[in-house]
């Protein structure tokens, strides 16, 4: 299928899928729903999480080359799951369009890594552990799980897929979608599996440059950390790519998120299929700039504190509360030098006031602070 077809495909079919809407997803829902997929798609429970919720895996297509595809290990990162079962309902009801990667591949995938995480929004599992520095430990289940999974099959290629803050930045732009090629060891070195995984990545990343994220594509750290299952897997042997999704301006809901990452997967799984491996394409990776910590949710400029002004700068701490997320704004930064923000409002050199009017003298870091008025005008921080 050429890409631009893919494209209209998709132009219908984000959040073709109801249970994936809104960033806060049950995997209790996405389960009932994957009960809808033909029998293309195999479906069995590996084991259970530490609160006994089922950890599923789909398996597709009748190629050599293996894909193991995991998601939301990180129960906090639910933008690549929905993109995930997004495009596996695309692909069960388009089968045709899907053919060549039907033939060539055999994907592997886990779309809720980390259940537990993802009922409560939060990043680590119920045992409040990582499930990401456990690759050599082992001591959850959800960890062992995984890597059975990856010794059992001996996958070709790893995706390991993730969502980023919206605090990372690419050379002053908001970072839409992130990569890396993880590294084997500690020298970051290069070897044929670490170069396939750049070439993949330098192939999607110079397609994705024509579909709204040229300049908002980054290179992730590259440090290398053994207890992470990317390092890990790239150390036993097997191309790895991390892929994370970004936020662009004030999608926080990440909607446009999940359609840049329905195009990525779908490119990615095109580039294995097409091995396109060249040194020219490594180069090109590092070509890419390197995510930074740069960015942040909110600024209010120019506010008057004691005998200065200052820039104020808001981060969001995003909660779940009843099956809804919520953004609590907290005073992240206070400081006279300008910094990225996704939204800015200007106090114009006055003082913020309160609720009753006051003016605020004081302003502390890490204060949730979210109803404030400039010159007597409310202002919603989210
Ligand atoms: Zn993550």
């Amino acid at each position: 299928m050429k890409l631009k077809s893919f494209k209209e495909l998709l132009k219908h079919s984000v959040n073709l899928i109801k249970e994936t809407e809104g960033r806060y997803i049950d995997p209790f829902k996405i389960y009932s729903v994957q009960e809808q997929l033909s029998t293309a798609f195999s479906q069995e429970a590996i084991g259970k999480s530490v609160n006994a919720v089922p950890i599923k895996k789909l398996t597709w297509g009748k190629g050599d080359t293996k894909v193991m595809i995991w998601s939301q290990m990180h129960g906090n990162e639910s933008t690549t799951t929905r993109a995930l079962v997004n495009l596996i309902f695309l692909i069960d009801r388009h089968p045709s369009a899907f053919a060549k990667l039907y033939e060539n591949l055999q994907l592997i995938i886990i779309p809720i890594v980390n259940p537990d995480g993802a009922l409560k929004f939060q990043r680590n599992n119920a045992n409040n552990v990582d499930l990401n520095r456990d690759a050599i430990s082992l001591g959850q289940p959800e960890s062992r799980l995984l890597m059975n999974t990856y010794q059992a099959h001996q996958p070709d290629m790893c995706l390991n897929l993730h969502d980023q803050r919206s605090i990372f930045g690419v050379n002053g732009n908001p970072a839409g979608l992130s990569f890396l090629a993880p590294s084997f060891n500690k020298e970051q070195s290069l070897n044929q599996n670490r170069r396939q995984s750049m070439s993949v990545i330098a192939e999607v990343a110079e397609h994705l440059n024509h579909y709204g994220l040229k300049g908002h594509i980054g290179r992730y750290d590259e440090t290398f950390n053994e207890h992470c299952f990317g390092d890990f897997f790239q150390q036993q042997g097997t191309p790895t790519i991390l892929v994370e999704a970004g936020q662009l301006l004030l999608d926080y809901e990440r909607n446009r998120s999940v359609y840049h990452c329905m195009l990525s997967y779908y490119l990615l799984l095109r580039a294995i299929v097409d091995r396109k491996f060249s040194d020219e394409k490594v180069k090109l990776y590092y070509q890419l700039p390197v995510n930074q910590k740069l960015y942040y949710d909110l600024m209010i400029k120019n506010v008057k504190v004691n005998d200065g002004h200052f820039h104020l700068y808001y981060t969001y701490d995003v909660e779940v509360h009843n099956d809804k997320l919520c953004y609590r704004p907290r005073i992240s930064h206070v400081s006279q030098r300008l910094n990225p923000a996704h939204r800015v409002i200007d106090a114009g050199f006055n003082y913020l006031e309160g609720s009753y009017g006051e003016p605020l003298h004081y302003l502390n870091k890490n204060e949730y602070l979210s109803d404030i008025k400039i010159n007597s005008v409310n202002y919603s921080l989210f």
